[in-house]
């Protein structure tokens, strides 16, 4: 990572005044191809799937947030992780959480897992679980953390030297972090991938996904995949990830801050058997999370003693926090990840608690938060 700091790399990290205008903002380059003074002679750019300026202008900003030599950005976080996915071949194995996002799960056991690819899931946390399931044909390690929607904390480290032993690659979703509050490369990990859609984009409002990374190999693939499968981001939704992205420390430093008060706010209401949330000294991961980020994210999940019928009343009682999927944009929202957000892994090893409620907390005034989660827990 360069001598600046996070929030100066937020806002100047590959972006320049517009040479030719200069414009302070990255212009939207929208044309699909570009003038070639000779064949084969022209600016670096040829046809706008595989490369496109205001693409390039977030590739660069987001590859040096997260410490990565290369980074390339895609039309959701599915999409990403696809292509870091085909790097697999059939026969080949994949650690997996036993929380992974249900959309993971599904894009790696129902589309890879039809082309041989094996997978195996695993509680993340427990090391010695993680080495036996290790076998030669692993060739990816898959980390998420902080999970969806557990909140569980996996060891970065850890986990780098464990798969680096057994020649497979460690990659981590840093959606729930972000490279604000984690630096899974700096930590060991091999490839970093995203939800462009959450905290980096802050606004509910684009779809993307990214893959960094520092291995030359992995780049090289990730390239040609960008541009061989083609699914890549508008020049629109790049502009809307870079401009959401300026504040990316600022909101997070007050969503982190809600979100803790909320988190001890949980643990003291009769209705709440269990709070899931890292920065609790109670959390099983909050000596790793504190040693590998900076704060402890914007996420808390709870569990209701009410189980799944007091869930779905309490998810449909709050008034600020909306009832809604997603996560980590300005607006609160709140969730039941058993019928929503994970409803695809039903039936599977990572099937959710039905009594479980995930809150992505946002912006908005902290006491009028806790009144209107207050107020829909006494209908629990
Ligand atoms: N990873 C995590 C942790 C997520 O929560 C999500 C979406 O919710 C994704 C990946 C997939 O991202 P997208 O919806 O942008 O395809």
């Amino acid at each position: 990572m360069s001598e600046q700091g996070f929030e100066t790399l937020l806002i100047h990290a590959g972006q320049q005044p517009d040479k030719e205008t200069g414009a302070v903002v990255p212009p939207i380059h929208l044309a699909t191809t570009y003038a070639q003074e000779q064949v084969g002679r022209h600016k670096g750019y040829e046809y706008s799937r595989s490369g496109n300026p205001t693409r390039g202008v977030l590739e660069s900003a987001l590859s040096a947030l997260e410490g990565a030599s290369a980074g390339f950005a895609f039309a959701s976080g599915l999409a990403a992780e696809d292509a870091v996915l085909r790097f697999c071949r059939p026969g080949d194995r994949i650690v997996i959480p036993n929380d992974a996002y249900g959309g993971t799960y599904r894009l790696i056991a129902r589309v890879h897992g039809e082309y041989g690819i094996e997978f195996a899931p695993v509680d993340l946390s427990d090391l010695d679980a993680v080495a036996a399931a290790l076998e030669t044909r692993t060739r990816l390690v898959w980390a998420e953390t902080p999970t969806n929607p557990h909140l569980r904390i996996a060891d970065i480290g850890s986990l780098s030297r464990l798969a680096h032993e057994r020649g497979a690659r460690l990659v981590v979703d840093n959606t729930f972090a972000t490279p604000y509050l984690q630096r899974p490369l700096a930590l060991g990990a091999d490839v970093v991938v995203h939800s462009m859609t959450k905290y980096l984009g802050g606004h509910s409002d684009v779809v993307g996904g990214f893959v960094a990374t520092n291995d030359e190999e992995a780049a090289e693939r990730v390239g040609f995949l960008q541009n061989a499968a083609g699914a890549v981001p508008s020049p629109f939704d790049c502009y809307m990830v870079l401009r959401g992205m300026k504040t990316l420390a600022v909101r997070l430093d007050r969503q982190c801050a809600s979100a803790a008060s909320i988190a001890s706010f949980l643990a003291e209401q009769p209705a709440v058997s269990e709070v899931l949330y890292p920065g609790l000294d109670s959390h099983p991961g909050h000596e790793i999370a504190k040693a590998q980020m900076s704060q402890f994210g914007a996420m808390v999940s709870f569990i209701l003693a009410g189980g799944e019928a007091a869930a779905l009343r309490v998810a449909a009682a709050t008034k600020l926090f909306t009832l809604a999927e997603s996560l980590g944009a300005v607006e609160s929202l709140i969730e039941h990840p058993a019928r929503m957000t994970h409803l695809s892994v039903a039936g599977s090893a990572l099937e959710v608690d039905p009594g479980l409620i995930r809150l992505s907390v946002g912006l908005e005034t902290l006491d009028d938060l806790l009144a209107d989660l207050g107020a829909a827990l006494a209908k629990a």
